[in-house]
């Protein structure tokens, strides 16, 4: 159909055509008059007879037809830009649809997500709603710190241990692995049977050997030397992305070792309570991970708090979590957030 249309308009263009070829005598002689008209008046004669001797021998029916074909060409070209606008606009039409169809799959599903949480009591005062929490926390426990500050090499293994498994027996199993091998380079070189064998207290102790071993190897192989004392010099991020590369080590060990190690670094740990906790009190949304509950809630941290604080307000939300705010049943008519929970079980007069 769309040729069919270009073939009449490209009929109905040259018969428009042939009408003007018909007068083109007269145009062509209007155009070499004003064309002569502007020249210096010593050629103007010359000039005048020459042209009007070619428009004469020109206007013939070849000239007639190449200016009849030139406008046929020249509407089918119009009638093909056309086609080409019309297909590029529906394409386009297609192109938003396809993209209005990915936003359908992806982007409302984050958003349903985030309407998924419990209302949040604090919305428009978020950093101001985790000093609130980590000072009523403070009155209820008391104060924590301060801690003592293993060196990184040492808190990069127990946080490995430590994967689902009580601080206490990590470390003990950390202690156990002191005193047999003395050094993170025997742990490194010995059997993998001897490794597993002295952190058997620990959940999962065949992973965690082999991880722990993994990670010293691939440490030695990067910096020459069993040390993590370079990443003081590097932004929190930098050090984070870098220690996640090392087997064992995701967002909870690698921000341990930052932040609990002699380092010292700001990076907030969200292990198991306190990700179950701040969900609890809608400071994220239910199907949040650990790596979005860290960068969540460390952005909106206050922003003179040293690694200290940070520290701190880690152990108090998990001490809460350990205590009152319980995986199976939180005691909420013990918990120090209650008026501010909107998940609390106990209703507020
Ligand atoms: S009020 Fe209940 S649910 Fe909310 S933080 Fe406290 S213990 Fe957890």
């Amino acid at each position: 159909m769309e040729l069919i249309g270009a073939v009449v308009l490209g009929i109905f263009v040259s018969l428009i055509a042939f009408d003007i070829s018909q007068n083109i005598n007269s145009i062509c002689n209007w155009l070499t008059q004003r064309a002569a008209s502007l020249t210096p008046m010593s050629l103007r004669a010359r000039l005048h007879e020459e042209w009007s001797a070619d428009v004469d021998d020109t206007s013939s029916v070849t000239l007639k037809l190449f200016v009849i074909l030139g406008f046929f060409v020249a509407a089918l070209r119009i009638q093909l830009g056309v086609f080409r606008v019309r297909a590029r606009s529906v394409f386009n039409q297609q192109e938003a649809l396809d993209h209005q169809n990915d936003e359908t799959i992806i982007v409302p599903h984050t958003n349903d997500d985030e309407k998924a949480p419990v209302p949040f009591a604090f919305n428009n005062v978020y950093s101001s709603a985790i000093k609130t929490i980590h000072c009523r926390l403070t009155d209820h426990f008391d104060q924590q710190g301060p801690w003592h500050h293993l060196d990184p090499v040492s808190q990069l293994v127990l946080g490995i241990l430590g994967g689902r498994t009580r601080g206490s027996v990590s470390l003990s199993a950390l202690e156990a692995l002191i005193n047999r091998f003395e050094s993170w380079e025997a742990v490194r070189d010995a059997s993998y049977c001897e490794v597993r064998e002295t952190i058997a207290s620990v959940t999962f102790p065949d992973n965690k050997a082999r991880y722990i071993q993994a990670a010293l190897h691939q440490l030695t192989a990067a910096r020459g030397r069993l040390e993590l004392e370079f990443l003081a010099l590097w932004p929190v991020d930098s050090a984070l992305a870098w220690l996640e590369k090392l087997p064992g080590a995701g967002r909870r060990v690698s921000a341990a070792t930052l932040n609990f190690s002699s380092l010292k670094m700001r990076a907030l740990v969200v292990d198991s309570h306190h990700l179950r906790v701040t969900k609890r009190l809608g400071l994220l949304r239910r199907q949040a991970g650990f790596g979005e509950a860290y960068c969540q809630l460390t952005s909106r941290m206050p922003v003179n708090w040293t690694s200290d604080d940070v520290d701190e307000h880690h152990q108090l939300v998990k001490l809460l979590g350990q205590t009152v705010c319980r995986h199976d049943t939180p005691v909420c008519a013990e918990c120090p957030l209650r008026d501010l929970c909107p998940t609390s079980s106990v209703s507020i007069s």
